[in-house]
């Protein structure tokens, strides 16, 4: 049985008889893993903390002949959002992890997607507002599965995106306000700078970025739209948030 031994995120886990867990994991350059900590759910098991959604491990595991689910050996966190003092940062963990889940097919190495985790991991220890952590997180999640329309300019007449326009979630693009037929989903000029000066700003930095309420609810809602038309559903963690919010 081969030894692999990668840094990971953990994305999940479940329960497996008395003891155990399956976890689901995103591997920086194998892709998504499943696999078997065996005597996870004792106490003073050797995974202690290790396995909580969206904490940086390194991690080793054995890969098993003609079988799916591999089997973790070991697991040592390098940075795990328990840390955040910000309770609000933290229930964004579940729903940021699920995100990742559902995007990511198994065993399809990403390593821009792992990078991509990884940092905002960093950024959720920082006191990088959440709000725009959240809509970077969403923004580049579904530019990197190619879902994102580009917003560098009207996909009809060529003219400026950033006057504002609408996303379509179901049909793609984006049409300057000039050219829409009000389908789709609106976004002000300032939600559209935002995502451009986004795009070029590692996660830490985005406390430097200005986005007015107004403009991240705009984008909260376009993106929920995108993912929803993406995955064909909505995500449960992103229900649990918005209650949260109320
Ligand atoms: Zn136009």
């Amino acid at each position: 049985m081969p030894l692999y031994t990668t840094d990971a995120l953990v994305l999940r886990t479940y329960q497996l008889g008395e003891a155990d867990r399956i976890v689901v994991f995103l591997t920086r350059d194998r892709g998504k893993r499943r696999g078997v900590a065996n005597g996870a759910r004792r106490p003073r098991s050797r995974f202690g903390g290790g396995l909580e959604p969206l904490t940086l491990t390194r991690l080793a595991y054995f890969e098993r002949e003609r079988r799916d689910l591999v089997r973790l050996s070991y697991v040592e966190p390098s940075c795990s959002p328990l840390m955040a003092g910000d309770g609000n940062a933290l229930g964004y963990v579940e729903y940021f992890a699920e995100l990742l889940d559902e995007c990511v097919p198994e065993g399809d190495p990403n390593p821009a997607l792992f990078r991509l985790g990884a940092a905002v991991v960093e950024a959720l220890l920082t006191s990088v507002p959440i709000a725009r952590l959240a809509r970077y997180f969403e923004y580049w999640v579904l530019r990197l599965q190619g879902v994102y329309p580009s917003l560098a300019m009207c996909q009809q007449c060529g003219g400026r995106a950033d006057e504002g326009g609408r996303v379509d979630p179901v049909a793609g693009g984006f049409s300057c306000r000039g050219c829409t037929d009000n389908r789709g989903i609106f976004l002000s000029g300032e939600a559209v700078r935002f995502l451009w000066r986004a795009a070029a700003t590692p996660p830490g930095r985005l406390s430097d970025v200005e986005l007015s309420e107004g403009a991240a609810r705009e984008l909260e809602h376009a993106h929920r739209g995108l993912i929803a038309a993406h995955l064909e559903k909505e995500l449960r963690s992103a229900r649990v948030l918005k209650a949260m919010e109320r």
